[in-house]
């Protein structure tokens, strides 16, 4: 293969690959597995998230991105790089590759993602922000000065952004996600029920029964945990009642988070979003009623993006091929030696 360009969305949760003229390629969870005595990787992506608290002592698994920032850079690199290099191997050129990030990392982050990617494989990088990624996804292509909304509801963080002209007018980036759901839901089953279950439990409890408002009929499912003060293994029922009740706080902050960007949002702007809505992207869009729960709070019309997981990788496919419209408001590749100063990609925190 020529010259192939990539897309990557380098998410808390997970991994998705984009290649030009191919789409999706890959998507894999953001974790890696060390031997704790060598040091050594053992795994990356799946199989090291099938580990996720089964690991004997010998080994560690690390989740690098954490509320949307790179907590463990080697992890990151190691990862970033199993995964490139085993796309690239057939290609004859380095790619470019364009990465989306969280709208609110810092300068000092962007440049050391921006090495980190070059120092995987990469021939020349570009940095996004994750909402700007996503309305690309969802399908606003408008370079016309109209405003959207997007709200990505990812693992670590939740990105709200108005965007206009093919880039972002006002934005937050807060640390309530699903993984913060997922917590609420173990604190909750804990405090509640005196039941210890883990963090992938948690997690398919959200999926399955979880809802952004309280169910018309009460659901319920069985899972299995540990006793707190017995520390025996006990199985138990649990109700997207108490689910809900578990993640309210969680929700209502993300609701909090809309409300100040529609705040802070020019009146013109404003006026737009009230006529073409708030795009809902990231896994979150996938509970229950978050449409419904968002348009109730704010007053503004919803939509939840066709393929929420997918959507900001599909949107870094988008950037691939509109990168002459990007690079007008100073998205553009650079080589590793240009990530020296300060001013990555049109500074703007
Ligand atoms: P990131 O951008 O951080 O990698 P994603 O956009 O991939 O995150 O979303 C991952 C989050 O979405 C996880 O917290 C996951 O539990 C959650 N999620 C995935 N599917 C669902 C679902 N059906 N219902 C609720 N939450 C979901
Ligand atoms: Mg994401």
């Amino acid at each position: 293969m020529l010259g192939i360009n990539i897309g990557i969305d380098l998410g808390t949760t997970s991994i998705v690959v984009y290649i030009e003229g191919k789409g999706i390629v890959m998507s894999e969870p953001c974790v890696a597995a060390y031997d704790n005595q060598t040091g050594k990787l053992v795994a990356v992506g799946k199989h090291a998230y099938d580990m996720i608290g089964k690991t004997p002592d010998s080994l560690r698994v690390v989740k690098p991105m954490k509320h949307g920032v790179v907590s463990d850079f080697t992890a990151t690199r190691h990862i970033l790089g199993y995964f490139l290099q085993k796309l690239c191997k057939n290609m004859v050129f380095k790619p470019n590759v364009v990465v989306c990030i969280p709208s609110a990392v810092t300068s000092l982050e962007k440049r050391t993602i921006l090495d980190l990617i070059t120092a995987a494989g990469a021939a020349k990088a570009c940095l996004i922000e994750e909402p700007l990624a996503a309305a690309l996804g969802a399908g606003i292509k408008d370079d016309r000065p109209k405003g959207t909304m997007v709200v990505d509801i990812g693992g670590g963080t939740t990105d709200i952004a108005v965007i206009t002209m093919g880039c972002i007018s006002v934005s937050k980036s807060i640390k309530t996600a699903g993984n913060a759901f997922d917590e609420s839901i173990m604190r909750q089953i804990r405090r509640e029920r005196d039941v210890i279950i883990g963090e992938k439990t948690a997690e398919q409890i959200k999926r399955q029964i979880g809802c952004a408002r309280l169910r018309n009929v009460e659901l319920g499912m069985n899972v299995k945990g540990k006793h707190f003060i017995t520390n025996m293994p006990v199985s138990i029922e649990v109700t997207s009642t108490e689910v809900y009740l578990a993640i309210r706080q969680n929700l209502e902050a993300i609701c909090e988070g809309v409300r100040s960007v529609l705040e802070l949002t020019p009146p013109e702007l404003s006026a737009d979003i009230s006529d073409s809505g708030i795009y809902i992207t990231g896994g979150g869009a996938l509970l229950q009623d978050i449409d419904v729960m968002i348009r109730e709070k704010t007053g503004v019309k919803t939509f939840i993006a066709e393929d929420p997981l997918n959507c900001v990788a599909l949107g870094t496919g988008e950037a691939l091929s509109h990168m002459d419209i990007l690079s007008q408001n100073g998205y553009v590749f650079k080589a590793r030696n240009e990530i020296g100063g300060l001013d990555v990609n049109s500074e703007q925190n």
